[in-house]
């Protein structure tokens, strides 16, 4: 009798590009999880600390930086976005994974989302814990970074952030706890999905643009507009709207008390920043929902809402839309659409 062979399916290629963080941080104990130097080990430490991540796909390591991600630039940005677009256009790479310190992941998830062009995966993680902790959960994260990426259903979703067993879309994760391995979550919309006993499931997927439907190409820029996030308080004043006007932003993201309100002294200070060309949206402080119209004076000072980005995102979005145009309408539909 004859027996069909079934087909031999060719393991993918995916490019592991480190940055550092604590995935890659080195403690003087394994009982140690503070006190240790985020991004002191190199990605084939990474790469050799979960052997099994070579049976799901053959992987190659790229060092781009070894940094904490609180110092992250905009210029490393620009560098991850590039190195992605050309890994991704050539037929060699099917997927990339990216290790980040976990402090400002969401932040580069959404900027990649913005600017890579292409509907391979792009999937970043990181670990609350350092590698040299017992019970650190970098291993386990990269080897999920890594099936996700190599994920057929995981092409075209946008650029994800998997962590804890999470999958994530860029858009809407963010960091919602300083210690905890269970920080990373999608406020109010959820997670795309999960990794089940080691195998990815997507549940549900984002209607927001990203990456191939993105308008945003940062290929040959040096440098990104300089917006600035201003945390709205009780008690608040003009002091940091003027010293940020001075200073030459040209964009303001005011991170305000409930959805999205200013205080009077700071209004009177974003309306004239407004009046003399810096574009200010309007954010919320508050984790979760969307900035909608509220106010007549907001829409009359010319006061931009920022829809259900959290601040650090809403800068985000911000300076990519400076990249394009400073027309108000122009700009305000960018935060109803990405
Ligand atoms: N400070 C570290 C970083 O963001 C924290 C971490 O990776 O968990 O690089």
């Amino acid at each position: 009798m004859k027996t069909t062979m079934p087909a031999v399916q060719a393991k993918p290629n995916i490019l592991v590009l480190a940055t550092g963080g604590t995935i890659a941080g080195s403690a003087a104990s394994a009982a140690a999880t503070t006190g240790y130097k985020a991004g002191a080990l190199g990605v084939e430490a990474l790469l050799s600390a979960a052997p099994e991540i070579q049976h799901c796909a053959n992987v190659t390591g790229e060092q781009i930086c070894s940094i904490d991600s609180k110092d992250m630039t905009d210029s490393i940005w620009l560098q991850l976005a590039r190195r992605c677009n050309e890994a991704l256009a050539g037929s060699g790479v099917d997927g990339i994974v990216i290790t980040h310190g976990t402090d400002t992941l969401e932040e580069t998830a959404y900027f990649l989302n913005l600017t890579v062009h292409s509907e391979k995966p792009v999937v970043l993680t990181g670990a609350m814990r350092p590698a040299t902790a017992i019970s650190a959960d970098g291993p386990m994260n990269l080897l999920n970074a890594v099936r996700v990426a190599a994920y057929r259903q995981a092409a075209g979703q946008g650029v994800l952030a998997v962590l804890n067993d999470q999958i994530h879309s860029a858009r809407d994760v963010a960091k919602t706890h300083t210690t905890s391995v269970e920080t990373f979550r999608s406020p109010e919309l959820g997670a795309l999905g999960r990794v089940n006993g080691g195998v990815p499931e997507f549940y549900r997927s984002s209607l927001r643009l990203h990456t191939l439907q993105s308008e945003f190409d940062v290929s040959r820029l040096a440098s990104l507009p300089y917006v600035k996030v201003i945390y709205g308080t009780a008690n608040d004043d003009a002091l940091f709207v003027d010293a940020a006007v001075g200073a030459g932003v040209r964009g303001i993201v005011y991170a305000g008390t409930g959805n999205g309100s200013v205080h009077k002294d700071a209004e009177a200070a974003l309306a004239m920043a407004a009046a003399a060309g810096v574009v200010v949206v309007r954010s919320s402080r508050t984790g979760s929902g969307a900035v909608i119209p509220a106010e007549p004076s907001y829409r009359e000072h010319h006061l931009l809402d920022g829809d259900s980005l959290n601040p650090q995102k809403a800068r985000v979005l911000l300076q990519l839309a400076l990249t394009r145009t400073d027309d108000l309408k122009k700009i305000q539909e960018m935060f109803h659409k990405y």
